[in-house]
């Protein structure tokens, strides 16, 4: 009798049924007769490049192939995991199921891109690594010289000069059965979440998945889709996505995302926009694998960082005394999120108010995000920091209270992370420190004990940032 044609479907960051281009190819494959079974593996930590997936995302991916192994069991199949290391794992599978060929979607990591030239190497003509369901593919959007762009404006107007976005792929509607020689075991035995569950609560308001996911997207574009250009920097509203996550894991892709925000109508532009700048930070990081460690400007190597322990951890855990950046440092914690606009205030903080590595927060965020993501994260503290290619210049430094005055007016987001606050008159909430002490005393804090004090001086710590900037040999 004749072996059944096997396809091992290698799913890395691509944890969905629709619009997935390797499920089709791989269905392809195998044919009306064929099994495919598909396989995520658990990589060492020494496979990531140094940058091992951090705690708060390995809790969401467990949730999110938990998910996937769901919505695959109810179209008659089941989701294969097992721990690295990865290619002798995928390997020994292959010829488990007889010789199966391999077909995945690649990742821009250079770390990661390694591991499929390998495989696609021992393979050769087995294995295929095929184009994920993004918007624009990176080699599609080039200057007119022929190279990748390091800047994100004249990329976008190629982008909207030039792609036309695919419409997206239907979800397979019956899959083959894993064959029973292929153990069975839990994504549980992976042990992605955390000994003592401070994931819990961290996981409250958020549905990891395919099934929420495609919910989230559709009561984002019925709901504050349209109003995103006025609510997206106003992080005491519920204003943007939070895709984020879904789209890091590729629980959603990003072109299904964005084609249905079209179907919506232009008011959704600036929102499909943000789409493309996620293409573009995981563009640069395919370009220039440094991202994450050096600075793209080689002169920031030469910048006289601080190391200040207690600065660092003040700010991890919302202690610095200044409230906009205490209340995101405090979702970050809670949430496993954080608001843009607070993304770049405490990020600003932290390097300009601080002085301290950007390279450090970097890392404390991708412990502490659900929706790491390797290239976007550098690309958002190398801009934060004023060091990247498409960079807020290094002397323009946010003013910690003035963005809070100005993006959060009513304090409804320092109220709901900063409880000890909430009684404080809007006036003040901004800027405890500044307030009279009859007022702090009616809203019942004590400065210094119910909340920090300012842990730098504003004024003088942007004197002195500027004053090391300008001492930064020329661009
Ligand atoms: P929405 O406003 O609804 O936007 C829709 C989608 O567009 C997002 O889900 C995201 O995929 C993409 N997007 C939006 N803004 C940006 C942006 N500025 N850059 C790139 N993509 C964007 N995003 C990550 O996905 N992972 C990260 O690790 C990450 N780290 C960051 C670190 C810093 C210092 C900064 C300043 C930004 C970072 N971002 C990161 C970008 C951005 O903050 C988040 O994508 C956004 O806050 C997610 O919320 P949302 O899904 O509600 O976004």
């Amino acid at each position: 009798m004749r072996a059944r044609p096997a396809v091992l479907l290698w799913l890395q960051r691509d944890l969905r049924l629709h619009d997935h281009p390797a499920w089709h190819e791989a269905l392809r494959l195998a044919g009306p007769d064929g099994v495919v079974v598909p396989v995520f593996v658990w990589p060492d930590d020494d496979e990531e490049g140094g940058w091992p997936l951090g705690a708060a995302a390995r809790v969401w991916l467990h949730h999110a192939l938990v998910a996937l192994d769901a919505d695959l069991r109810a179209r008659g199949s089941r989701l294969v995991v097992r721990a690295g290391p990865t290619l002798p794992t995928l390997q020994g599978l292959a010829s488990a199921l007889g010789g199966a060929r391999v077909v995945f979607h690649g990742r821009p990591e250079g770390f990661a891109r390694r591991r499929e030239a390998a495989l696609l190497a021992a393979a050769g003509r087995d294995a295929r690594r095929i184009d994920d369901a993004d918007i624009a593919r990176p080699r599609d959007l080039r200057t007119g010289s022929g190279g990748p762009y390091r800047v994100f404006t004249p990329m976008y107007r190629t982008f909207l000069a030039q792609t036309v976005v695919e419409p997206p792929l239907p979800a397979p509607s019956s899959l083959p059965a894993v064959p029973d020689a292929i153990a069975d075991e839990p994504v549980q035995a992976l042990g992605l979440l955390p000994r003592i569950p401070w994931d819990e609560p961290m996981m409250r308001g958020w549905t990891p998945g395919e099934q929420g996911a495609r919910a989230a997207l559709t009561a984002f574009v019925a709901g504050p889709g349209p109003g995103y250009d006025t609510l997206r920097d106003r992080p005491g509203e519920a204003g943007t996505s939070r895709l984020s996550p879904a789209l890091a894991f590729g629980e959603l892709s990003a072109r299904e995302a964005y084609v249905c925000a079209a179907a919506a109508g232009d008011a959704l532009a600036p929102w499909q926009r943000q789409l493309v700048w996620r293409v573009f930070g995981r563009n640069l990081l395919a370009i220039d694998e440094r991202l994450p460690d050096q600075p793209l400007q080689p002169r920031f190597g030469a910048f006289p960082w601080r190391d200040d322990a207690a600065a660092l951890r003040a700010w991890q855990r919302g202690r610095t005394g200044y409230p906009i950046v205490d209340a995101g440092m405090r979702e970050l914690w809670a949430r496993g999120w954080m608001h843009n606009r607070v993304r770049m205030i405490v990020g600003s903080f932290l390097v300009k108010d601080l002085l301290l590595p950007w390279q450090a927060g970097e890392r404390w965020f991708w412990d502490t995000l659900v929706d790491a993501d390797l290239g976007n994260n550098a690309m958002g503290w190398q801009w934060v920091a004023g060091c990247g290619a498409d960079a807020a210049p290094y002397f323009r430094v946010f003013h910690p209270t003035t963005q809070s005055r100005r993006y959060d007016a009513d304090g409804a987001y320092l109220r709901r992370w900063l409880p000890e606050l909430a009684l404080l008159p809007d006036r003040w909430i901004h800027e405890p420190a500044a307030a009279p002490p009859l007022v702090l005393l009616e809203a019942g804090v004590r400065l210094g004990r119910d909340y920090p004090m300012p842990i730098v001086d504003h004024a003088a710590a942007r004197d002195a940032a500027l004053a090391a900037f300008r001492a930064l040999p020329p661009a």
